[in-house]
């Protein structure tokens, strides 16, 4: 899918507020710093559209895109930061949950994943809670520029298969690099391909 067009709606801290739920909607989440505004960046082929930082867990907001005129990206804020107290941690999860079980034109949710590390509890636990809520989901894992395809390969073999304790079925998985625009072309066909439907 070409993305002829990408610009920001708005950020939101409530549900109630969100832009009308008239258009398919994929969300992006993941661990603090695993590189989703990067990635985000990198699919709409704008710099500046979502935030980078160095700093984790600075964005707190549902930040709503239009892409193409007809349906929305959303940035959501990034899960498991150190530097935040035990009280922003459940605020983040209210507000998340509530965003992702309540958002009827939610198609499908992309779960960063950095593809350098072994699979770690909180990405595995938060999988398990969308397919506990029948939220289809799709994995998408980051930064393989960032060592041998060979290592990238294993470490998502290794969080499938953790997967498999709990779902019967692994869900669709592309491997991606921001730095190097891989993996950005099928995320972007496999939502034109939902869209389609
Ligand atoms: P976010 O907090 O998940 O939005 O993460 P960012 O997109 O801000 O990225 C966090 C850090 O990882 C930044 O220093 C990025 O430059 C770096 N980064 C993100 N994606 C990639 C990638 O694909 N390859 C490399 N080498 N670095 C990346």
């Amino acid at each position: 899918m070409l993305v002829k067009s990408a610009e920001f709606v708005c950020s939101n801290t409530e549900v109630s507020k969100l832009p009308e739920s008239n258009l398919p909607e994929y969300a992006f989440i993941g661990r603090s710093n695993v590189g989703k505004s990067s990635l985000i960046n990198a699919m709409t082929n704008k710099k500046g559209l979502a935030k980078t930082s160095q700093k984790p867990g600075k964005t707190q907001l549902i930040n709503h895109f239009i892409i193409n005129d007809n349906w929305y990206l959303v940035d959501l804020p990034g899960y498991g930061f150190a530097q935040t107290s035990k009280k922003n941690r459940a605020e983040w999860s209210k507000f998340i949950r509530h965003y992702l079980t309540r958002r009827e034109n939610l198609q499908c949710v992309f779960v960063l994943i950095d593809s350098r590390h072994e699979p770690q509890k909180i990405d595995l636990d938060f999988c398990c809670w969308l397919g506990e809520k029948g939220l289809p989901f799709m994995l998408a894992f980051t930064k393989a520029d960032k060592q041998s395809g060979v290592k990238s390969d294993q470490n998502v073999a290794k969080f499938k298969k953790a997967l498999l304790s709990w779902f019967e079925e692994v869900p669709p998985h592309f491997v991606t690099s921001a730095e190097k625009k891989t993996g950005t072309e099928e995320i972007l066909l496999a939502i034109h391909d939902i869209n389609q439907n």
